[in-house]
C-alpha cells in the first residue's frame, strides 16, 4: 500500500463449542490488539473436517488486513490470539477452538522455520479459496503466478457451504 502498510489475508478457522462465535471473536481481538485493521471479510462457511474424523465440522472465513507488522510479527500477534481463546496445541490437525493463518502476504514469498507465505497447503483447500475467492479473486498467488479465483477452479468439487 502506499503508506507502507502491507495487505495481508488471515484464515480463521474453528471446530469447538460455537465455531461461528468463536470466528467472530477473533476477527474482534484482530481488530484490538494493535497494527491491523480489517479491510474485508467474506461470509462464513462450513466444511467437514480433514484428518480424524471423529471431530465437529468446521466453520471458516477469510479477511483481508492492512499491517504495519512484518511477516513473523504478525504470525506472532496471531498466536497470541489463539492463546488467549484458550488454544491448546495437540496433534495437527486435531480440533481447535480456533486457528489463524497468514494465507498471504502482499506478494511476498517467505519460507522461514515455522512460518511458510503463501500457506503451504492453501492451493489445496476447498475451505481456504472460496472464502478468499469471495474478497480477492483477482489477487496473484505469488508461486502458483494464478489469480486465486484459477486457482480456486482447482478445488470446485470439495464441499464447502456458505452458512452467512
Ligand atoms: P494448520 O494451521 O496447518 O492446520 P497448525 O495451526 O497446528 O496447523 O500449525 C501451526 C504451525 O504452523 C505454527 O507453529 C506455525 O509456526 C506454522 N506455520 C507455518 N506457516 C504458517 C502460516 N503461513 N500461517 C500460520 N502458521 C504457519
Ligand atoms: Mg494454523
Amino acid at each position: 500500500m502506499k503508506d507502507g502498510r502491507e495487505i495481508a489475508f488471515i484464515g480463521i478457522g474453528s471446530n469447538m463449542g460455537d465455531p461461528t462465535a468463536n470466528c467472530l471473536e477473533a476477527i474482534t481481538r484482530l481488530e484490538i490488539v494493535g497494527d491491523i485493521e480489517i479491510l474485508s471479510r467474506s461470509s462464513l462457511y462450513k466444511t467437514a473436517p480433514i484428518g480424524s474424523k471423529e471431530q465437529d465440522w468446521f466453520v471458516n472465513c477469510v479477511v483481508g488486513v492492512a499491517t504495519t507488522l512484518g511477516p513473523l510479527p504478525l504470525l506472532k500477534k496471531l498466536m497470541i490470539i489463539e492463546d488467549s481463546m484458550g488454544r491448546v496445541r495437540k496433534e495437527k490437525w486435531g480440533e481447535r477452538i480456533i486457528d489463524l493463518d497468514i494465507l498471504l502476504y502482499g506478494d511476498k514469498i517467505v519460507r522461514e522455520e515455522g512460518l511458510t507465505i503463501p500457506h503451504p497447503l492453501m492451493h489445496e483447500r476447498g475451505f481456504v479459496l472460496i472464502p478468499l475467492e469471495e474478497i480477492a479473486p483477482d489477487v496473484p498467488h505469488p508461486v502458483l503466478n494464478m489469480s486465486i479465483s484459477l486457482v480456486a477452479d482447482m478445488v470446485r468439487d470439495q464441499k464447502v457451504v456458505r452458512i452467512g
